[in-house]
Protein backbone atom coordinates (compact mmCIF):
# COMPACT_ATOMS: atom_id res chain seq x y z
CA UNK A 1 0.00 0.00 0.00
CA UNK A 2 1.16 3.38 -1.34
CA UNK A 3 2.61 5.87 2.08
CA UNK A 4 1.92 9.21 1.56
CA UNK A 5 4.88 11.31 2.71
CA UNK A 6 4.86 14.94 3.99
CA UNK A 7 7.13 17.83 2.09
CA UNK A 8 10.22 18.57 4.54
CA UNK A 9 9.87 22.18 3.35
CA UNK A 10 6.51 23.28 2.25
CA UNK A 11 4.63 20.27 4.65
CA UNK A 12 2.37 19.91 1.93
CA UNK A 13 1.21 15.68 1.34
CA UNK A 14 3.08 14.16 -1.80
CA UNK A 15 1.15 12.46 -4.05
CA UNK A 16 2.36 8.67 -3.90
CA UNK A 17 4.44 8.25 -7.10
CA UNK A 18 5.69 11.66 -7.54
CA UNK A 19 8.40 13.55 -5.24
CA UNK A 20 11.77 12.91 -4.53
CA UNK A 21 13.46 11.36 -1.34
CA UNK A 22 16.94 12.91 -0.42
CA UNK A 23 19.06 10.82 1.81
CA UNK A 24 21.51 12.89 3.66
CA UNK A 25 25.79 11.85 3.55
CA UNK A 26 24.66 11.95 7.44
CA UNK A 27 21.81 9.63 7.43
CA UNK A 28 18.89 12.41 7.48
CA UNK A 29 15.78 11.32 4.87
CA UNK A 30 14.01 14.01 3.21
CA UNK A 31 11.19 13.65 1.07
CA UNK A 32 10.42 17.09 -1.13
CA UNK A 33 7.11 17.68 -3.64
CA UNK A 34 9.03 19.35 -5.99
CA UNK A 35 12.45 20.73 -7.01
CA UNK A 36 11.50 24.29 -5.95
CA UNK A 37 11.41 22.45 -2.21
CA UNK A 38 14.43 20.79 -2.73
CA UNK A 39 16.31 23.96 -3.79
CA UNK A 40 14.95 25.81 -1.47
CA UNK A 41 16.28 23.87 1.57
CA UNK A 42 19.15 22.58 0.15
CA UNK A 43 21.25 25.35 -1.89
CA UNK A 44 19.49 28.24 -1.22
CA UNK A 45 19.17 27.09 2.62
CA UNK A 46 15.93 28.60 3.69
CA UNK A 47 14.35 28.15 7.12
CA UNK A 48 10.71 26.77 6.09
CA UNK A 49 9.14 28.58 9.06
CA UNK A 50 10.47 32.17 7.42
CA UNK A 51 8.98 31.77 3.79
CA UNK A 52 5.42 32.50 3.37
CA UNK A 53 4.33 30.01 1.31
CA UNK A 54 5.03 26.99 3.62
CA UNK A 55 2.80 25.49 6.10
CA UNK A 56 5.40 25.91 8.96
CA UNK A 57 4.85 29.39 8.24
CA UNK A 58 1.43 29.79 8.62
CA UNK A 59 1.45 27.59 11.73
CA UNK A 60 4.04 30.39 13.31
CA UNK A 61 1.88 32.65 12.36
CA UNK A 62 -1.09 31.28 13.53
CA UNK A 63 0.42 30.96 16.99
CA UNK A 64 2.32 34.58 17.37
CA UNK A 65 -1.57 35.81 16.90
CA UNK A 66 -2.95 33.82 19.12
CA UNK A 67 -0.34 35.10 21.49
CA UNK A 68 -0.77 38.69 20.09
CA UNK A 69 -4.75 38.47 20.80
CA UNK A 70 -3.95 37.01 24.01
CA UNK A 71 -1.44 39.60 25.02
CA UNK A 72 -3.66 42.18 24.26
CA UNK A 73 -6.79 40.45 25.97
CA UNK A 74 -4.70 40.39 28.98
CA UNK A 75 -4.19 44.05 28.85
CA UNK A 76 -7.26 45.29 28.14
CA UNK A 77 -8.51 43.02 31.01
CA UNK A 78 -5.77 44.42 33.48
CA UNK A 79 -6.80 47.67 32.28
CA UNK A 80 -10.23 47.67 32.70
CA UNK A 81 -9.96 46.16 36.05
CA UNK A 82 -7.40 49.03 37.02
CA UNK A 83 -10.08 51.63 36.07
ZN1 LIG B 1 7.15 20.93 -0.87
Amino acid sequence: MPYKHICAFCGREIEPGTGKMYVMSDGRVFYFCSSKCQKNMLKLHRVPRKVRWTEAYRKEKKIRLHLLERREHEAKNTGSAKA
